[in-house]
């Protein structure tokens, strides 16, 4: 594979990424804020650009990994940016979760420019990046997502779900029903454990019936043993919740449980969790239910 990527955003998820498109055989230049991202990439075979303009000038496709919206409209709409360097033709495919409303200007400065915009962010975790088996969603149109075929194969599967944002806007789903879920397990964790049962006896019925989840498959040992490391930290989720809520009221819809979810996330982050995985939403609900260590 000849062709060249550049890689903005060489964090936790995009550093792993890049490492895996090197290894598919593209050839990969990067670009990070961190000094130490950029000797990973360079350790990993890539090479290092000066900016994220620099990066997507010598690219035939551009990804950005970054935090949220800001960083993205920073990266690639700034001065010296992703959109001023890349050439008539790139294909330039944002990764982060943000707003879809973001990702529907980026692809509108985009189409300007000439550049070819798709929005597709990624569900799997850590864990899905180093093993190339991401979940993508990918927004914009049918030809650019043709176009991009051989550049996620590496990365996971990729599902085209609409026009320009939707890959958004299915990630701010997603996130929706993530939370939810450990919400309620972390619920489920509390009324267990109150009423003196074993809660890994009564989760382990649970996961195989119609309770089951990826999350209880995934999850359930390490929130009853209160282990807490991330994965994938609160103030992300936090962060995720954020752009729920935005695209709901974008779309003229109520989200009455999500708005719910949404505060046990920004209470969580509130407590101090922000740092801790996004099962610590059982710190939460042992709070609440005056069963926590702060009780
Ligand atoms: P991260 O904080 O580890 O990495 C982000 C990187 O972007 C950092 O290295 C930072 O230095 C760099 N950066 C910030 N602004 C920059 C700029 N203007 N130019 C160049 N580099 C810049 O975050 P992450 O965990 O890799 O997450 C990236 C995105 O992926 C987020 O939107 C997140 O919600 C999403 N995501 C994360 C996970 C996960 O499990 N971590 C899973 C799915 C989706």
């Amino acid at each position: 594979m000849s062709a060249v990527i550049g890689f903005v955003g060489l964090g936790i998820m995009g550093g792993q990424m890049a490492s895996n498109l090197l290894d598919a055989g593209f050839e990969v230049i990067g670009f990070d804020l961190v000094p130490e991202a950029l000797e990973r990439l360079s350790t990993t075979g890539g090479r290092v650009a000066s900016s994220a303009g620099q990066a997507a000038a010598e690219a035939d496709v551009v990804i950005t990994m970054l935090p949220n919206h800001s960083h993205v409209e920073a990266a690639a709409l700034g001065e010296g940016g992703v959109l001023d360097g890349a050439k008539p033709g790139t294909l330039y495919i944002d990764m982060s979760s943000i707003r879809p409303a973001t990702a529907r200007k980026l692809a509108e400065v985009g189409a300007d420019r000439g550049i070819r915009v798709l929005d597709a962010p990624v569900s799997g975790g850590e864990k899905g990046a180093v093993d190339g088996v991401l979940s993508i969603m990918v927004g914009g149109s049918e030809e650019n997502f043709a176009a991009a075929q051989a550049v996620f194969a590496p990365l996971g599967k990729a599902v085209h779900v609409g026009p320009a944002g939707s890959g958004q806007t299915v990630k701010a789903a997603n996130q929706l029903v993530v939370g939810g879920t450990y919400a309620l397990v972390a619920e489920a964790i509390v009324l267990l454990e109150a009423s003196g049962l074993d809660a890994s006896v009564g989760l382990d019925v649970l996961a195989g019936g119609l309770a089951g989840s990826r999350i209880l498959e995934l999850k359930r040992r390490t929130m009853v043993a209160r282990e807490f490391q991330p994965g994938f930290r609160i103030d992300l989720h936090h962060k995720d919740m954020g752009i729920v809520l935005d695209a709901a009221r974008d779309a003229g819809v109520a989200l009455p449980v999500g708005n719910l979810v949404a505060a046990l996330i920004a209470s969580a982050r509130a407590q101090g969790y922000g740092q801790l995985d996004h099962s610590a939403l059982l710190k939460v609900a042992e709070n609440l239910a005056g069963k926590g260590s702060a009780a």
